[in-house]
């Protein structure tokens, strides 16, 4: 690791004010993230800004700091903006500007998104909150009624930009920007900067500042990547070996499928394991709770697809089981960035078969990850091919510093 590439930037630096200084502080944070010291005071000076950074690098306080920094008290109207895929990221952004705003008891911020009553939305919207969370539909869907008006905007935020136009907001999103004044300050965060999200800061942001946060050294997830061949049944058996092996208390599981996520779940459970899962079947209400109870540690196996865990943000996850290869190459930077998160190291297997060596061989070439292999020995040990245990391998992939710039 190359501690002198880190800027010794504090929190004080950057002038925050003490109500945020305090938040920060009962938040356990004790300095900034690379991607925060460069975006908030690129934030703060009006500049816009268009930042590239890997999952877990702490874009939320990168904007909320700002945007919570900047908000005026002369106006009734909604101040800032972020728009975000999916309900799941759009609560878990709330909370955490919540938890920013702990001592700014003036500070109301709406959560706007599909499949919540939108009786609770209008009551909070009535609220004159100055920062609203929202999926891109929902947000329409209040402009449409005029419960939410972005006339008076002077921020606004696209979280996970790369994801939110590759789902087909790209028109929703245009929709919004076109509602917010012409000098509203255009923020955007994106894993990877797409054709769409090029398209986007051309046409809406000026002078854009650009922030470009390689995944490397500190933030480069530290994830031991496995693979094991292992086909239909025997999966579960090699992912309960595993799960009991390393004695593993936090774990994810993705599948591909809705119909492979529930059915892996009843398994699970029907096996003792204390296990539940998201989909996109289940009501948001449910979901909510089911991510409240895996963040409190109520349960120890989280299965979901892909899309119901977009951008959730569970500490502690200490390993992330790809019960199927995914089908796009970002989805297995997606799924195993749930763990290794917040300089805490984790455990990644993915299981394939024969015929997924193509998808293997493509998905190592993109990601630029060494995927080591594993199966059981004679003895029922899990082993490298190289004869080493698991916890021997990690520690020295872990350790190598090799090259880790994410593919785009
Ligand atoms: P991203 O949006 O880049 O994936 P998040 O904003 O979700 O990342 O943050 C990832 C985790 O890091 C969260 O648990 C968050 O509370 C935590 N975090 C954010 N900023 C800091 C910091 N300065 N120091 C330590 N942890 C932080
Ligand atoms: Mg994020």
């Amino acid at each position: 690791m190359n501690q002198s590439a880190i800027p010794a930037v504090t929190f004080e630096k950057l002038s925050l004010s003490p109500a945020l200084l305090r938040a920060i502080d009962r938040m356990g944070f004790a300095a900034p993230t690379p991607v925060q010291a460069k975006t908030i005071p690129a934030m703060r000076e009006g500049r816009d800004v268009i930042a590239k950074a890997p999952t877990g690098t702490g874009k939320t306080c990168a904007f909320g700091i700002p945007i919570l920094e900047g908000l005026r008290e002369d106006t009734q109207d909604i101040q800032a903006v972020i728009v975000c895929p999916t309900r799941e990221l759009c609560v878990q952004i709330a909370d955490e500007l919540r938890q920013l705003a702990a001592f700014r008891s003036e500070v109301r911020i709406a959560n706007l998104y599909g499949g919540q009553p939108i009786a609770k939305q209008l009551a909070a919207l009535d609220k004159h909150p100055q920062i609203v969370v929202a999926t891109p539909g929902r947000l329409l869907d209040h402009m449409g009624r005029g419960t939410a008006w972005l006339g008076n905007v002077y921020t606004a935020v696209l979280d996970e930009a790369d994801e939110m136009l590759k789902m087909g907001f790209i028109r929703d999103v245009r929709r919004i920007l076109n509602a917010t004044p012409a000098d509203t300050q255009v923020v955007m965060f994106s894993a990877t900067i797409s054709r769409e999200v090029m398209d986007v800061a051309w046409e809406y942001q000026r002078d854009a500042v650009e922030i470009h946060i390689a995944s490397e050294g500190d933030n480069r997830p530290r994830i031991a990547q496995f693979l094991l061949s292992s086909v239909g049944g025997a999966r579960m058996e090699d992912m309960l070996r595993i799960i009991q092996a390393l004695d593993l208390k936090r774990v994810m599981v993705f599948g591909n499928r809705k119909s492979t996520v529930r059915i892996l779940g009843e398994q699970l459970r029907r096996r003792g394991c204390s296990a539940d899962c998201l989909h996109g079947d289940i009501p948001q209400s449910q979901r909510n709770k089911v991510m409240k109870a895996f963040r409190e540690g109520k349960f120890e196996i989280l299965v979901a697809t892909d899309v119901a865990a977009r951008g959730i943000d569970v500490d502690d996850v200490e390993a992330v089981f790809n019960y199927d290869i995914p089908d796009e190459n970002e989805y297995y930077l997606h799924r195993i960035g749930r763990t290794g998160r917040a300089k805490r190291h984790g455990y990644a297997f993915t299981f394939a078969s024969p015929q997924d060596q193509f998808r293997l061989r493509d998905i190592r070439k993109y990601t630029h990850s060494d995927i080591r292999d594993l199966h059981f020995d004679e003895t029922g040990r899990l082993v490298t091919d190289e004869g080493l245990s698991v916890e021997e391998a990690a520690r020295q992939l872990l350790q190598a510093d090799g090259p880790r710039e994410q593919g785009e």
